[in-house]
């Protein structure tokens, strides 16, 4: 009998009338034949309000006191929830994290879940009940009670309808469905029929609130079929699916995101030798901080600077990590800006579109809105902004883009096939110390794979103005000089100047560097010999120590890194080409991809 999972987001339980409303829908399911599984957050308002409620006693409440305080929401609605089928007819049993075995780590207020024990819910749904689970909980190998960090319900729902091989998972919220970008900021922002895994893994750690990003990382391992659509009505959502189902031909950017509230931090005079940028970050993963838009500018005196975005909520701690790896290194002062927000656009097609970048700078340019920092990959672009800019921006991004206009024929409604085979086979826990541990839980990392790119080029400005409209200007050269550009990072400004820095297809660096030279103002310098390498995966910025782990393995073997970039499913490295071969083989080695045991043996 097919499994049908439904989550019901906060505004969805809200009160009595929401319930039943959402009870009825799951009877319906139920009375079509399909075993179902409902995952409930905590209603309406009630997470922040126990948060205020917290803060009214301490600044600082107890980490794990603050779990056993927040699971108390979704434990109400589970209750009610079953009531509410009961009282339909049909027969319901609510469940919290711990009755069904849901383990995470210890990391209180941002748990991980490694292991769902499904034996006491298949026997009640073999009993025809509809079963009811608390969101965003679970407990730890010693039985305290742990959350998922905010918005944790969508990880819950997506990880047992993985362990239960569901044929799909349904998110009801209040919205119809995922949009180009946050409606509630930009209203032409136009619903998205289908999008890929990648593409809702980026928008959703850049900032897209719709989804939590960690329940994409689950549907993308276990290839979950996810449907997010209206509690309110019966309209079809928007499909999150594998890419060959999401395919849209001929554009380049699906969607937009704000991350608004995001601090950026800078440690100066930082010794430029092998190891020094992995100390940093191993200091800050070690505090399970999540960082992104890490730069290092281009040396100059054997001293470089290093930035990086954290969100705002994580900047105290953030910060003593990174004085305290600032120390340890040799390195100078740590500053930092609490007032910056985060612009990005996401799209599968920006691998093959050129002109992207140019789009985007030259919509915040026309705003007069000046960019304090830039990282790219593959299929996304981020820009650091003063937050005050914030929503302009996003709006003006969203615009050039002409995301508020359909592109295409709308696609037909998504039907997902049960998979039996799917359902996914939980592997044993082993202590954390054990040699060749097995994967400790089922949402560890996983590294798809190293790729070593030899035949690109770096070209750096050196010293060039930090004005609105600047790297509009020198990425509409490079266009115009016909040059593809593939990773850019620029710096945060010190004392009124910025690097800018770039990589192109070797043939092309000296027309690139030519199309820039009379309109850059500052120096323009090659760097022929470029290793580019790409460490592939899911989940790769949230899961805090990948880029700590592929620093080490770089500095083990003496590599300078000179180029950074981070996103949600790769971490570019830049360095020099005579390393290439040896960084792709400390890498693959790193990451446990040679050899056939994989640590499984
Ligand atoms: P729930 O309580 O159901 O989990 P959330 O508030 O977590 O609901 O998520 C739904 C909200 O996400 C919407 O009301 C919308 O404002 C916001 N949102 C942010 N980005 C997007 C987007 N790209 N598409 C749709 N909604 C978005
Ligand atoms: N109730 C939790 C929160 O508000 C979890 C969730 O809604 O997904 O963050
Ligand atoms: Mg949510």
């Amino acid at each position: 009998m097919p499994l049908l999972v439904q989550k019901f987001g906060g505004t969805s339980v809200a009160d009595s009338n929401k319930i039943l409303a959402a009870a009825r829908r799951a009877i319906q399911a139920h009375q079509r034949g399909d075993q179902v599984l409902i995952v409930v957050s905590a209603r309406g308002h009630t997470t922040d309000e126990l948060v205020a409620l917290a803060r009214e006693i301490t600044e600082h409440p107890p980490a794990r006191e603050m779990d056993m305080l927040l699971s108390t929401g979704e434990q109400v609605s589970v209750a009610l929830m079953a009531m509410a089928i009961e009282s339909l007819g049909v027969p319901a049993i609510s469940f919290t994290g711990a009755q069904i075995g849901l383990v995470t780590d210890s990391f209180h207020t941002k748990a991980r879940i490694r292991n769902i024990a499904s034996e006491r819910i298949e026997r009640a749904l073999g009993k025809g009940k509809i079963v009811i689970v608390a969101g965003f909980q679970g407990v730890d190998e010693h039985y305290n009670i742990t959350t998922l960090g905010r918005g944790g319900s969508d990880t819950t729902a997506v990880a047992l309808a993985a362990v239960l091989g569901a044929a799909a998972c349904e998110i009801y919220t209040d919205v119809d469905g995922i949009y180009t970008t946050d409606p509630r900021i930009v209203p032409e922002a136009r619903k998205i029929d289908r999008i890929s895994y990648d593409e809702m893994l980026e928008l959703a750690s850049l900032g897209a609130g719709v989804m939590h990003s960690r329940s994409i990382e689950f549907a993308k391992k276990y290839g979950v079929p996810i449907h997010v659509r209206s509690s309110f009505s019966d309209a079809e959502g928007t499909w999150v699916v594998p890419e060959a189902d999401a395919r849209r031909l001929g554009w380049a950017v699906s969607g937009a995101a704000l991350a608004k509230d995001e601090a950026r931090i800078t440690i100066q005079k930082v010794p430029d030798r092998p190891g020094v940028v992995h100390s940093i970050f191993h200091t800050i993963a070690k505090a399970n901080i999540v960082v992104d838009m890490i730069v290092q500018n281009v040396v100059l005196d054997d001293q470089a600077e290093i930035s990086f975005a954290v969100a705002k909520s994580d900047l105290p701690d953030a910060l003593s990590a990174a004085e305290a790896a600032a120390k340890a290194v040799g390195a100078g002062r740590v500053v930092h800006d609490a007032e910056v927000a985060k612009v990005s656009v996401v799209g599968l097609g920006m691998r093959t579109h050129t002109g992207v970048a140019t789009t985007m700078f030259e919509a915040l340019a026309r705003e007069g809105i000046n960019i304090q920092m830039i990282t790219t990959s593959e299929i996304k672009i981020s820009v650091l902004i003063d937050r005050p800019s914030a929503a302009t921006a996003l709006r003006a991004v969203h615009k050039a883009f002409s995301l508020e206009e359909a592109h295409e024929k709308p696609a037909p409604p998504f039907v997902p096939t049960v998979k039996p085979d799917r359902a996914l086979k939980l592997v044993p826990l082993a202590p954390a110390d054990a040699p060749n541990a097995l994967p400790r839980g089922m949402e560890d990392l996983v590294i798809a794979g190293v790729d070593l790119d030899e035949s690109q080029a770096g070209v750096a400005l050196l010293g060039v103005p930090d004005e609105p409209g600047f790297a509009a200007k020198i990425f509409r050269a490079i266009g115009e000089a016909n040059v593809f550009v593939d990773m850019i990072v620029q710096n945060v400004s010190s004392n009124g100047t910025t690097d800018l820095s770039f990589t192109v297809p070797r043939d092309t660096a000296e027309r690139a560097a030519e199309a820039v030279r009379p309109i850059a103002g500052g120096r323009v310098v090659i760097e022929p010999n470029l290793a580019k390498l790409a460490v592939t995966g899911v989940g790769m910025r949230s899961h805090t120590g990948v880029a700590a782990a592929m620093f080490g393995a770089l500095a083990g073997e003496s590599i300078n890194i000179k180029l950074i970039n981070t996103s949600e499913v790769r971490i570019n490295v830049g360095a020099d080409i005579q390393s290439g071969q040896i960084a792709h083989q400390c890498l693959r080695r790193a990451f446990a991809l040679d050899g056939d045991d994989n640590g499984e043996s």
